[in-house]
C-alpha cells in the first residue's frame, strides 16, 4: 500500500532543502513507525519528535536528514554514532555507509535498539552500551562521526577517533544555553566548524544507566 503521509513528509523534506536524494530514500525505505511506541503511530510520518521510552525521543525527520546528508556518507566509510536511542537514525545510516558503530548509555534502549535494527534485517551495525563521550577506542579512526545528545563541548577522545577530512555532526550548547547543529571537519589536524541550524535535543550525560 502506498502511504500518503510518508510521500507527504519526503516531499515536504525536499522542500526543505534535503536535496540528497541517498537520504530522501533511505528515509522512505526504513520505517519509522518500527521505533515509537504504539500511541503514536498516528504520527509516525509527521515531521516531529516523538517520545521512545525512557525519557528519550526520536528526533523530527527533518533533523535525522539533515544530520544524514551533511554527513556526505559513501558506501565505504565507517560511522561512529553516540546515542543510539531507538535505532532509527542507526538504520538510515546504515543503509548508506559501510558499518555503523552505535553507543547507547541506556542499557534498556541498547535492546530495543538491537531488537528494531534484527527485525528489519540490518546487519552492518554493531551497538554496544557504554559511554560515548569516551568514543570507540577498538575501532578507531572513523571517517564520520554523529552525535546525537547535546553537549557542552566535543572532548579530545571525539576529536582523536575522527579521520583526517573526516566530518562530525554534533548538536552544541552555546554559553547563552541554546542549541547548534554544528558541522565540524577535520582539514590537517585543524577543525572547521560550520552552524547548520538551532535544534533542541536532549542532553549528553556521562556514564552508562543500567
Ligand atoms: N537518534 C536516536 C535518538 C537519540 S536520543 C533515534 O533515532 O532514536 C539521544 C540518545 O543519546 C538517548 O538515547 C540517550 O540515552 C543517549 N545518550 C546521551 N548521552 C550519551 C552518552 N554519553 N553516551 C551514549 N549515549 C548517550
Amino acid at each position: 500500500m502506498i502511504d500518503v503521509r510518508k510521500i507527504r513528509l519526503i516531499m515536504e523534506l525536499r522542500e526543505s532543502g534535503i536535496t540528497d536524494n541517498n537520504t530522501l530514500s533511505a528515509l522512505e525505505t526504513i520505517p519509522r513507525e518500527k521505533f515509537i511506541s504504539n500511541s503514536f503511530l498516528d504520527q509516525a510520518y509527521e515531521n516531529i519528535a516523538l517520545p521512545i521510552g525512557n525519557d528519550q525521543t526520536i528526533s523530527q525527520p527533518y533533523i535525522v536528514a539533515l544530520m544524514t546528508q551533511s554527513l556526505e556518507l559513501k558506501k565505504t566509510h565507517k560511522v561512529l554514532e553516540l546515542g543510539t536511542g531507538s535505532g532509527y537514525q542507526t538504520s538510515i545510516l546504515a543503509k548508506l555507509c559501510r558499518r555503523v558503530y552505535s553507543i547507547e548509555r541506556i542499557s534498556d534502549l541498547q535492546k530495543i535498539a538491537q531488537n528494531n535494527l534484527k527485525s528489519l534485517k540490518i546487519h552492518n551495525v554493531v551497538l554496544k552500551v557504554g559511554d560515548g563521550n569516551k568514543g570507540w577506542l577498538e575501532q578507531e579512526p572513523f571517517d564520520r562521526i554523529i552525535i546525537t545528545a547535546a553537549t557542552n563541548n566535543l572532548n579530545k577522545t571525539i576529536f582523536s577517533q575522527i579521520k583526517n577530512n573526516g566530518i562530525i555532526i554534533a548538536p552544541i550548547i552555546e554559553k547563552d544555553g541554546k542549541q547548534i547543529l554544528k558541522k565540524i571537519v577535520k582539514i590537517n589536524n585543524k577543525f572547521q566548524e560550520e552552524n547548520l541550524c538551532d535544534v533542541s535535543f536532549v542532553p549528553n550525560l556521562d556514564g552508562i544507566k543500567n
